[in-house]
């Protein structure tokens, strides 16, 4: 275990990896960045790395890889069909998860978009512990619905709960008993639920969600594109699991579903995806669409380099000093804020830090989208990019009305292994500073609406003159610092 209690008694997150290669960053002054945050459309996705200091946009395809993943793209073996390299990772799936069929994709939401074409029907619905964007878009395209089981717990801000992603199993029996098993297309869980916070849920409540449906014949679809800092927090959080390994773990996980598919973006720190099942007719079913969309069976989209560093990716997944560093570092920031008064989702989760923007910004209404407002001021006052979870997240409905989202979130994502504490702290400072300072800080009003995933391509600009006011502000208090 590497959390090190330093002889002062203040908890820090200690690296168990060292640097070997360096990316050169940009800390470009806070002038440039009004003008990159203009040109941007107040949108941290239309950014350009150029102007961004810290990248906490996302988790996904931008972990470090290890020296170990690197070695073995240089090993790989290309090949249309027939390559070396496919079955390394059949077999490692085979030895963790214990599933015989495999079907590789180029990324997680091509997993979701077969098995959404395979198994849900006109009418159907999905009953899941909290949809992610992507998840949602394909069932919703199929015709399917989508419903939300997670506890209550799930949805409160603050909590001490240490599995906010667990499913309600009343509300579930509920819905089978409402809906019948035929409207049911499949149970879905995500682990480390990524759109509350990235918070786990526990092992037990897996088991009994499994139970749920195998009593019913429902099957059982569990996304494991956030599996690695679920198994941490099953580990340091779930008191019957404490003296399993990492792989038990996973084997105990993989057991009670009946299909596991995950992002490779996220899962084994790569690109990529797959789809794993010992189900026969399923895997058949699938693998038709496979060749369709994604590719010849042994590469599914994916190069063959990142075939091999998925496999070694998955196995280092098994180490606990692996995927610590990601929990611990968000533990920190969470801690630190909170520390300060920034109002920030608790329990630290993984994936992120998430704060809160509608307690961060109470006088910013949903209908001027404070999350995307904060991501907006907080990239301007340091270079750090963060991405909206928020209302601009939700698609609007078929009369054009909006769908306010439950939470307004700023989220700052820590891609596993790449940050320093003293980055981490920076981003704290910097943050701390505009709580401070939040009264200055208004709303966005979109100006080009894209009707679907709006998040992605949409421009917005501020409601009044709130960045030039804080540029003042900034210039006053730090000088000329950039
Ligand atoms: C990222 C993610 C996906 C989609 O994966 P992509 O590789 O980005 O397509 C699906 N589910 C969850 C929980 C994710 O975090």
């Amino acid at each position: 275990m590497s959390k090190v209690i330093f002889h002062s008694g203040e908890n820090i997150p200690l690296e168990l990896h060292k640097v070997r290669i360096v990316q050169k960053l940009n800390l470009v002054p806070i002038e440039r960045r009004l003008a990159a945050v203009r040109e941007a459309g107040n949108n941290t996705f239309l950014l350009k790395n150029r102007d961004i200091f810290l990248d906490m946009l996302t988790d996904s395809g931008v972990n470090a890889m290890s020296d170990k993943q690197l070695a073995a793209m240089m090993e790989s073996d290309d090949s249309y069909a027939g390559s070396e390299t496919f079955p390394k990772l059949q077999n490692k799936i085979k030895e963790l998860f214990g599933m015989d069929y495999f079907l590789p994709v180029h990324q997680g939401r091509a997993a979701e978009n077969i098995l959404s074409q395979v198994f849900v029907k006109e009418g159907q619905v999905v009953p899941m512990n909290y949809h992610f964007t992507t998840s949602k878009a394909h069932i919703v395209l199929n015709g399917g619905r989508v419903e939300e089981l997670v506890g209550d717990e799930g949805l409160k801000v603050t909590s001490d709960h240490p599995f906010k992603g667990n499913i309600d199993l009343g509300k579930l029996n509920a819905l089978i008993a409402a809906e019948g098993k035929d409207k049911i297309a499949y149970v879905r869980i995500e682990t480390g639920t990524n759109l509350i916070g990235g918070q786990p849920h526990s092992l037990e409540n897996l088991a009994e969600v499994s139970a749920i449906c195998r009593k019913a014949g429902i099957m059982l679809v569990f996304d494991a594109s956030l599996l690695a800092d679920n198994l941490y927090f099953i580990k340091t959080r779930e008191a019957a699991c404490k003296d399993m390994s990492i792989r038990e773990i996973t084997r105990k996980i993989a057991d009670l579903t009946d299909v596991i598919y995950f992002s490779a973006r996220k899962l084994g720190c790569a690109r990529g995806g797959g789809i794993c099942t010992n189900n026969l007719d399923a895997y058949m079913k699938m693998r038709e669409l496979i060749t369709l969309y994604e590719g010849f069976l042994t590469y599914g989209g994916m190069s063959v380099r990142e075939i091999e560093a998925i496999a070694v990716g998955l196995e280092e997944t098994m180490d606990e000093d692996m995927i610590c560093q990601g929990p611990q570092f968000i533990e920190f920031m969470v801690n630190e804020l909170n520390k300060h008064g920034v109002p920030v989702i608790t329990p630290a989760g993984g994936l992120g830090c998430h704060v809160d923007a509608m307690r961060f910004l109470p006088h910013v209404p949903q209908s001027q989208y404070p999350a995307g407002a904060l991501a907006s001021a907080v990239f301007l006052v340091s270079g750090v990019r963060g991405m909206e979870r928020g209302s601009i997240s939700e698609q609007r409905n078929p009369d054009g009305s909006e769908v306010y989202s439950n939470m307004e979130l700023l989220r700052l994502a820590m891609p596993r292994r790449v940050f320093t504490l003293s980055q981490v702290k920076y981003a704290v400072d910097r943050i701390v500073w505009l709580y401070q300072n939040r009264e200055m800080i208004g709303g966005l009003k979109f100006v080009e609406e894209p009707k679907m995933l709006r998040f992605f391509f949409g421009k917005l600009t501020t409601v009044g003159d709130w960045h030039e006011k804080l540029v003042a502000k900034f210039r006053a208090d730090f000088g000329d610092s950039l």
